[in-house]
């Protein structure tokens, strides 16, 4: 009698909350089953839980139950449970992280030969319930299964301390931990929670528990959490480098030795005087579902929000259909025809069922997921520019505010690769001191890591104190206040970099973020080739100018701007002086280097809207839109004088002739009034004739200025439109 009632105190509460546990263990597999088995993720956390729940099930079956034939029945199914557990945990872990920490690996090893060991455990314990003694043999394993439990524990609390601290640790590496920690500590807690089954039956011989037995087994479950809020703590500081002696704690393994031992003691304290009447296994099972789900949702590893969102799409759908059938069909029709009726619904809804899915898909998107809807609208919009603005610093402007706008950061960086040099050139700059702003060269830290590992890179990757971490690249953190760094990859070469500050409103980068970088950065990439293809295809390779094609197509839309608008436009012909004596007397390299400074006179001189074209050898073409005859003769001048004076790689001298001559289309007769022209090709051919005559005059007079004598500007006059 005594016996069985100890058996109600004991262990009737302890099978039904083992009970309780697995009917949350299979609420979480529900959920993971709605979000369909898409990702190798979700097929392994779902295996992972099944395992959990089929052992569960049974051990809160197994102690509930009066029966021993049942019971030894349901044990082989909780053995079944225990081969997958450790199966289903280490396909799990294969998922999740490929590149873990070796002590993480001595971690779950050691796990998985106790789990064999553990194995024993139910027989024993359902053996003891009902032959009343129990083998010796499993003394030990209790100590040493408890020893590793709470260190698991410990140091999954540690790490989920340390994420509420800094609350920005999002780095992969981190997120491998943290499941790790995760992971291990529930499966280990498994262990140990088998190991309670036999102190349970322990519990059960001593029959009788007095209060002072009770108060003594609270006390030493008091001192165990005292101490690991030690430990925490101590690990703040060891972090926060406060005390000097911790330091050597940010090492995980140090903090293994430390807290292994720490718990050994512990536990044998907790074994040798303390009654196991708490469920502890049960706290860690949830312990451990807690760093699962935290896990899952910190990272979005699994997308709980899409999964709602889909929910709530159809839950207004089903309700809006179900609502119309029920008020109109059944309720407000006559009952003869409520048959056809509903035939008839059922048709509309076939119908209708795509639009209006669309539609509460797009109003659900835009009202409860503003930000989700907010992304795909920048990856669409940034996608679009990329393919229609060719002009390099326009888009680069265009990455810049989006950038800003989207994601809200304090700093920007977009560091741009420049094969002349061999270094990232920062092509825009936001919220970086001015002083910090340098290129990087090629062999840089920073380019190395990125050429190599070809993913992104959070700061605190590098205060990690494992890693091995250069001062240049944390440097380069600093310098363009980073948070994240991401690769712009292009064809198997690292194009450029993209430096992104922390967020203004103090939000850390999520996995979402990550990706719209991702996006972003390749979008971006694409684009700025296209742009630096076509600024090669319309530049010349050695001044850089415009070529003559280019010369020749934009003169036509100048020419016709200018007449459409009335205004004036003028065109220079320059042609250096006797070049050929250039070349012949200090050699073609030297003919070059002069070509070359001329050309940057030149361009110098002009404003920015004027199109400085290499119109043939060395002789260059310049439009001066909205350039009245006098201002074009005065600019001609003043580039004359710059290069007569200026003299190149130290002795060179060389002189040009400039032709002038000037468009005014002041419509002066009706004859030509391009906006009563309604065909384009007569529009074309006349712009054309226009063209012909001012690169004709222009011409002229740089002959006439080579006759004069050279080193001379001579004006060919304003042609007036007829
Ligand atoms: P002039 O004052 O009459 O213009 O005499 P010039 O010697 O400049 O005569 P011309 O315009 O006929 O000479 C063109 C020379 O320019 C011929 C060619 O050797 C040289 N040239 C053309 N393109 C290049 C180039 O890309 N590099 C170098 N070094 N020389 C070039
Ligand atoms: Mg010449
Ligand atoms: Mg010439």
């Amino acid at each position: 009698m005594q016996i069985v009632e100890t058996y109600i105190h004991n262990l009737l509460p302890y099978g039904i909350f083992t009970l309780i546990t697995s009917v949350i263990v299979f609420l979480f597999s529900l959920n993971l089953v709605m979000k369909g088995f898409k990702t190798r993720l979700v097929r392994a956390a779902f295996l992972f839980c099944l395992s959990l729940l089929a052992w569960l099930f049974c051990a809160g079956l197994m102690i509930i139950t009066p029966d021993y034939a049942f019971a030894s029945f349901l044990a082989r199914t909780y053995f079944l449970g225990w081969l997958l557990i450790p199966v289903s945990f280490l396909y799990v872990a294969y998922v999740f992280a490929r590149r873990m920490d070796i002590y993480l690996y001595i971690l779950l090893a050691v796990g998985t030969v106790l789990a064999c060991l553990a194995l024993f455990a139910p027989v024993h314990a359902v053996h003891y319930n009902y032959f009343g003694f129990y083998p010796k043999l499993l003394f030990p394993w209790n100590i040493i299964s408890n020893t590793y439990y709470f260190s698991a524990v410990a140091l999954g609390l540690l790490v989920l301390y340390g994420e509420y601290r800094k609350a920005e640790t999002n780095s992969r590496r981190n997120q491998t931990r943290l499941l790790w920690l995760g992971m291990s500590a529930g499966f280990l807690i498994a262990i140990s929670e088998t190991m309670y089954v036999i102190s349970g039956a322990a519990g059960l011989q001593k029959s009788l528990v007095t209060g002072a037995m009770f108060a003594e087994n609270l006390a030493l479950q008091s001192l165990m959490i005292v101490m690991y809020v030690l430990v925490i703590l101590a690990y703040t500081w060891a972090l926060k480098g406060t005390v000097r002696v911790l330091l050597p704690f940010r090492n995980a393994l140090w903090l293994l030795a430390f807290l292994v031992p720490m718990s050994f003691i512990v536990s044998f304290i907790f074994y040798r005087f303390g009654k196991p009447l708490f469920p502890w296994g049960q706290l860690g099972i949830l312990v451990a579902l807690f760093f699962l789900t935290y896990a899952i949702l910190r990272y979005r590893l699994i997308n709980i929000t899409e999964i709602f969102q889909r929910l709530l799409v159809y839950l207004l759908l089903a309700g809006a259909f179900f609502g119309i059938w029920i008020v109109f069909i059944i309720g407000l029709s006559p009952d003869s025809t409520q048959i056809l009726l509903s035939i008839l619904y059922a048709l509309i809804v076939v119908a209708l069922f795509n639009p209006l899915h669309t539609l509460v898909q797009r109003f659900v998107d835009r009202l409860v997921f503003p930000r989700q809807f907010n992304y795909r609208k920048t990856i669409l919009d940034v996608s679009m520019k990329a393919v229609s603005v060719l002009d390099y610093n326009m888009l680069i402007e265009i990455v810049r505010d989006t950038v800003l706008n989207t994601v809200k950061a304090l700093s920007f960086g977009l560091l741009v690769y420049e094969e002349d040099n061999d270094s990232y050139v920062p092509a825009a700059v936001h919220g970086v001191p001015q002083e910090n702003i340098t290129s990087l060269p090629g062999m840089h830290d920073l380019v190395r890591f990125l050429r190599l590992a070809n993913r992104e890179i959070f700061r605190e990757e590098l205060e990690d104190g494992s890693a091995v971490v250069s001062r240049e690249l944390l440097e380069t953190f600093d310098a363009f206040r980073a948070t994240l760094i991401i690769p712009m990859p292009y064809k198997g070469s690292l194009k450029g970099i993209l430096c992104i500050g922390d967020r203004n409103t103090g939000d850390i980068y999520t996995r979402r973020d990550v990706e719209l970088f991702r996006i972003l950065a390749n979008h971006i990439v694409i684009a700025l080739e296209n742009a630096c293809l076509y600024e090669l295809a319309i530049r010349d390779g050695l001044t850089k100018l415009y070529i003559s094609r280019f010369f020749h197509q934009r003169i036509s839309e100048e020419i016709a701007n200018t007449i459409r608008a009335r205004r004036q436009l003028s065109l220079l012909m320059i042609d250096i002086d006797h070049f050929k004596a250039i070349n012949d007397t200090h050699g073609h390299q030297a003919g070059d280097l002069v070509l070359r400074g001329i050309s940057n006179i030149i361009s110098e001189q002009v404003r920015l809207v004027d199109i400085v074209s290499r119109y043939g050898g060395e002789e260059f073409a310049v439009i001066l839109p909205e350039t009245d005859n006098v201002e074009a003769a005065a600019v001609a001048e003043r580039i004359r004088k710059k290069i007569e004076v200026a003299a190149f790689s130290g002795k060179i001298r060389g002189t040009v002739s400039i032709g002038i001559a000037t468009l005014d289309g002041k419509i002066t007769s009706g004859e030509i009034d391009f906006d009563r022209i309604q065909s384009r090709p007569a529009m074309r051919s006349k712009v054309e004739g226009v063209k012909i005559e001012l690169i004709r005059r222009a011409d002229e007079s740089l002959y006439a200025a080579k006759a004069e004598g050279r080193n001379l500007c001579r004006n060919g006059g304003v042609i007036h439109m007829k």
